[in-house]
């Protein structure tokens, strides 16, 4: 837990979300602010910056594990996944996360 970070405040609950999926180690819920008409980021509870922090593999495995969970219950077999690492690649929030977007054409490569 970091105690500034938006996404630890999510995945503690400490700010109400609507969770579309929980596990153990991984909460997924919509994007505020979505780029396509489907749009949630995945993160893990505990909290590492970026990509660049992770030191546990296992963090890959239980995110991206969760994803086809996920979109096969909302019924998506077709999607883009985001990580953005650095603020020149577009990362915002420093508690990693994935992005997952469907329901649209996707253009590559990405701007
Ligand atoms: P980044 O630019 O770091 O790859 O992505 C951060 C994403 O988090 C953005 O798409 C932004 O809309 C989303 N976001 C930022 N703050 C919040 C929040 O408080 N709640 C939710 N649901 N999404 C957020
Ligand atoms: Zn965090």
């Amino acid at each position: 837990m970091s105690p500034d970070c938006i996404f630890c405040k999510i995945a503690n609950k400490e700010i109400p979300s609507n969770f579309i999926y929980e596990d153990e180690n991984v909460v997924a819920f919509n994007d505020l602010n979505p780029q396509a008409p489907v749009h949630f980021l995945v993160i893990p509870k505990n909290h590492y910056s970026s990509l660049n922090d992770i030191n546990d593999k296992k963090v890959f495995g239980d995110i991206f594990s969760a994803i086809p969970k996920i979109t096969e219950k909302l019924g998506i077999k077709e999607y883009r996944t985001v990580v953005n690492t650095g603020a020149s690649a577009g990362q915002t929030v420093f508690h990693i996360h994935v992005h997952v977007m469907s329901g649209r054409e996707f253009t590559w490569p990405a701007g």
